[in-house]
């Protein structure tokens, strides 16, 4: 019942210390030691869960434990990690919360969104990023324009996957995901979060994720 009994490693557990975190929240209870044991997950969260520390915690210790690969061309970004989420308000609190839980660690966080000059995430993608937090519409143009291969992902979290189908971001998320089928099957670990679960959101587990397990707490 305390994060010192769940292995995220040295860096990860100071960092939690340091935001004054002591207990798990429920959703984190249940989800870091699915995610850490390398299970694909979907999980009923709310705003307000700590479900953004519940998909962050196990990326940036399964990133430190893994190698920092280089990234193979340069100017373009090789992030080992995506989080999705449905708007420009989410990706930066989850930017903001990730930097923190990744402080002194190495590994480098960068986010993209839609509504705002591109050039400046340009040049913070340019300097590397390991996990990438974005809205589908400005990642999909950044695909586009050849500044983000996801060839290297084996992280994904989908944030509020209800909301971003409510939003029509369903096409954007497809053409995404289809872009990491890459890597043999089994390399890419997946989460999907969302506060409910209608057909649309059943398809898209049955598309993305393998054998998952289904967290409802
Ligand atoms: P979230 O649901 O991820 O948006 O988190 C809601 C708020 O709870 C954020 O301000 C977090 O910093 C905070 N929080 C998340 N996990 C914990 C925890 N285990 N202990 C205390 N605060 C937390």
């Amino acid at each position: 019942n305390t994060f010192a009994e769940i292995d995220l490693g040295e860096a990860v557990n100071l960092n939690i210390r340091r935001c004054k975190y002591v207990k798990p929240t429920p959703v984190q209870k249940h989800a870091i030691p699915i995610a850490l044991a390398g299970r694909d997950l979907m999980a009923c969260a709310q705003t307000g869960s700590g479900k953004t520390a519940a998909f962050c915690f196990p990326i940036i210790s399964g990133i430190m434990r893994g190698q920092f690969p280089r990234p193979p061309r340069p100017r373009v970004a090789f992030p080992l990690a995506l989080i999705l989420s449905p708007t420009r308000e989410l990706s930066c609190q989850i930017h903001d919360e990730a930097k923190k839980f990744a402080y002194q660690t190495g590994v480098r966080v960068v986010v993209a969104y839609g509504g705002a000059p591109i050039n400046q995430q340009l040049r913070e993608l340019e300097r590397g990023a390991h996990i990438l937090v974005a809205t589908p519409g400005r990642l999909v143009d950044l695909l586009e324009r050849a500044r983000v291969s996801l060839q290297m992902i084996r992280y994904l979290a989908l944030d509020e996957a209800d909301r971003m189908l409510d939003m029509g971001f369903e096409p954007q998320i497809r053409k995404i995901v289809q872009q990491m089928d890459m890597p043999p099957p089994g390399v890419r670990q997946t989460m999907l979060f969302s506060a409910t679960f209608p057909k649309e959101i059943q398809r898209l587990a049955l598309d993305f994720l393998s054998s998952y397990i289904f967290l409802a707490v």
